[in-house]
């Protein structure tokens, strides 16, 4: 068997595509912009290339993006009030603080601070009590993005047996409930779990997101699954970087039913959902409909 492979690319540009749409719409029917207000805080690289990209695909689809570059030195009252200041901004919808802070900052505390209304990150513990209780909330994008491409390839997820790898906030418990909240039968599995090979394949769904290269091979997939790769590894193989998953592709393609490359999978949903979270963000604020099919 040679699993499908899921475009991740292909189906982020449709949804930065609907999402275009419906932000022009805001503007012609109701002369609103949804604002994106980014804060980067150092000069972690990684963190600068997530910004830029993010300010990018901001702009491409008709919002408006505010950059809030702060030196790493900025003390945690002067971040706070920056966050206080943008939560009273009318013009900014979503608010994003770029992790990791400088040590010296408390990330909880920066990230609670904000409005739940603007935590389009979904990482305010309001979002994850709302969700966690299937209640309406700001959902994080990463498993949003998993979330979506999973309901269009599959339609109903109802009964489906899924297994997540790994029990981030970030990653592994959103995806949980989210997958609970389709009436998915859920297991979690992480660093403690006994015979891990096992697990996985009692899975219809499989979600790794370990952190660790290619750790799930395909005697892991059961025939037929759909495998979702959130990870995102730099190695190096035969003198040269190379991007890999959490899943080893080749094994596991020869069994899976589906499966997300990487890259071109995850990685490209997840700023797809950041501007679906701040357009849903902006309808929420102003008392219109939401956009159908870019929330959970
Ligand atoms: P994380 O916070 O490091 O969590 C990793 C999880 O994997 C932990 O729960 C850990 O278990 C579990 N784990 C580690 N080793 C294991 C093992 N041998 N067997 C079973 N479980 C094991 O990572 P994360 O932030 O969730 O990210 C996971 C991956 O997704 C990373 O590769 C990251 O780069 C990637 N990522 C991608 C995107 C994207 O946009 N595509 C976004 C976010 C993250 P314990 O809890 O027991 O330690």
């Amino acid at each position: 068997m040679t699993a499908k492979v899921i475009d991740g690319k292909a189906f982020a540009a449709g949804v930065r595509a609907q999402v275009a749409e419906h932000v022009a719409r805001l503007r012609e029917e109701n002369g609103l912009q949804p604002g994106l207000a980014v804060v980067l805080v150092g000069e972690d690289p990684a963190s600068k290339v997530y910004v830029k990209n993010k300010h990018a695909s901001t702009v491409e689809v008709g919002m408006a993006s505010f950059e809030h570059r702060r030196d790493a030195s900025i003390s945690e009252a002067e971040l706070l009030a920056l966050i206080d200041q943008l939560n009273a901004d009318p013009k900014v919808h979503g608010i994003l603080v770029q992790l990791p802070l400088p040590g010296h900052l408390n990330s909880e505390l920066v990230i609670n601070r904000i409005d739940p209304a603007k935590d389009v990150d979904g990482f305010h513990i309001s979002n994850v009590g709302l969700l966690g209780t299937g209640q309406k909330s700001m959902v994080p994008c990463t498993p949003l993005g998993c979330l979506m491409m999973l309901r269009d390839h599959h339609g109903k997820l109802a009964g489906l047996n899924a297994v997540v790898v790994g029990r981030s906030n970030i990653v592994g418990k959103p995806m949980a409930q989210l997958l609970l909240g389709d009436s998915c039968t859920v297991t979690i599995a992480h660093s403690r779990t006994k015979d891990l090979a096992a697990v996985c394949r009692g899975a219809d769904i499989l979600v790794a997101a370990v952190g660790r290269p290619e750790m799930i091979t395909g005697d892991m997939v059961r025939p037929g699954a759909t495998v979702i790769d959130v990870g995102i590894n730099r190695i190096e193989r035969d003198g040269k970087a190379k991007l890999v998953g959490d899943v080893h592709y080749e094994s596991a393609a020869a069994v899976a039913g589906a499966i997300t490359p990487v890259p071109g999978g995850v990685g490209p949903m997840t700023i797809a959902c950041l501007l679906a979270n701040t357009l849903t963000a902006c309808c929420r604020a102003n008392g219109l409909a939401e956009p159908e099919g870019l929330t959970a």
